[in-house]
């Protein structure tokens, strides 16, 4: 099943044709307040009163005209202005192939830095995700251009790499703010692993090599994206014995999942940010939300009840 949408995800013919029913948009409202970005920055405002921060993305990648690039970068530089003529402790998150970077990593990289110029301006982070494998390369290597000058970036790496130790250790020196996550994309054995065990053993091991690393007096930040709170509670036992604070690390999660867990949380001091999507192109970003578990696409079948 997640494989099929996975597959789903990435063709072009059901991207068109599904994105259009009534049933869908009404499904994927339960993973973002709505397609503008008022709707996320109301949703911010609700937030804060819980004490949870928000990290803002405009959905959309893999773009095909550069003037494209520059809308998604002018609306983003409104965004940031916006999130902080509201008081919200709010990021933004990129993926780099929305801005470009199928067709012109320069200007990508020119697209990044007024972003994180901007953000600096207001005290926010530019966050940069991380897309399916044949980009891996390719987007550490700008964030460690952009790194150098802007120290108010960050990067999405993906537990299920075999990759990620390495990763990791290359970009220490650059005091780095990292957001782990699984893995959302699908990849193949020689390079990723499969099960759900593996990731998971994976991933709590990256968490402690950074928290080690934190320990041992590197200046990082980092933060935890998974809704796996199971996983969030051996961490944070790991952070006491470390005898570092709770906010040694920051969780994030998605819009309308596990909500009570992350208001549970904040109560408990932890510093939570939710990460809330707006625009239109949602189709394949939805698709995977589906594929991390199938039991939504019941969910989404429901809709098509009166
Ligand atoms: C803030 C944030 C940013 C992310 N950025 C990226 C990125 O840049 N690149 C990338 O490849 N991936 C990204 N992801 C997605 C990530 O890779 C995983 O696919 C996703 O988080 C699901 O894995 P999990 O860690 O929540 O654990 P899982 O083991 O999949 O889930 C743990 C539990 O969380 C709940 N849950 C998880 N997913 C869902 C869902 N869709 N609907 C309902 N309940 C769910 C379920 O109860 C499940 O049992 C991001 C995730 C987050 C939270």
């Amino acid at each position: 099943m997640r494989r099929i949408l996975l597959w789903m995800a990435g063709n072009p013919w059901l991207r068109y044709h599904l994105s259009r029913l009534g049933f869908a948009r009404r499904a994927v409202l339960r993973f973002m307040p709505g397609e503008d970005p008022d709707s996320a920055l109301r949703a911010g405002a609700q937030f804060k009163q819980d004490g949870i921060a928000v990290v803002v993305t405009r959905l959309g990648e893999n773009i095909t005209r550069l003037d494209e690039a520059n809308e998604v970068a002018e609306d983003y530089l409104g965004l940031i202005a916006s999130i902080s003529a509201q008081g919200l402790d709010g990021d933004i998150s990129v993926k780099l192939t929305q801005l470009g970077l199928d067709l012109d990593v320069d200007r990508t990289t020119a697209h990044v830095e007024r972003l994180a110029d901007r953000a600096a301006s207001f005290g926010k982070t530019a966050w940069i995700d991380m897309e399916g494998s044949a980009y891996t390369d390719k987007t550490i290597a700008l964030y460690e251009r952009v790194k150098a000058r802007h120290p108010n970036t960050g990067l999405c790496l993906q537990a299920y790499l075999h990759r990620t130790g390495a990763d990791v250790q290359r970009l220490l020196p650059l005091e780095p703010s990292i957001r782990l996550v699984k893995g959302a994309y699908a990849e193949p054995a020689s390079i990723a692993y499969q099960s759900k065990r593996d990731v998971d053993t994976s991933f709590v091991a990256l968490a402690i090599s950074m928290l080690d690393a934190m320990r041992a007096g590197r200046k990082m930040r980092i933060a935890l994206g998974t809704h796996d709170v199971a996983l969030i509670s051996q961490i944070a036992t790991y952070v006491e014995t470390l005898r570092l604070p709770k906010t040694a690390f920051e969780v994030q999660m998605l819009y309308g999942i596990r909500m009570d867990e992350q208001r549970r949380l904040a109560r408990e001091g932890f510093t939570v940010r939710d990460l809330v999507c707006y625009g239109a192109a949602w189709y394949p970003w939805y698709m995977r939300r589906l594929a991390e578990r199938p039991a939504n696409v019941l969910f989404a079948l429901r809709q098509l009840l009166p």
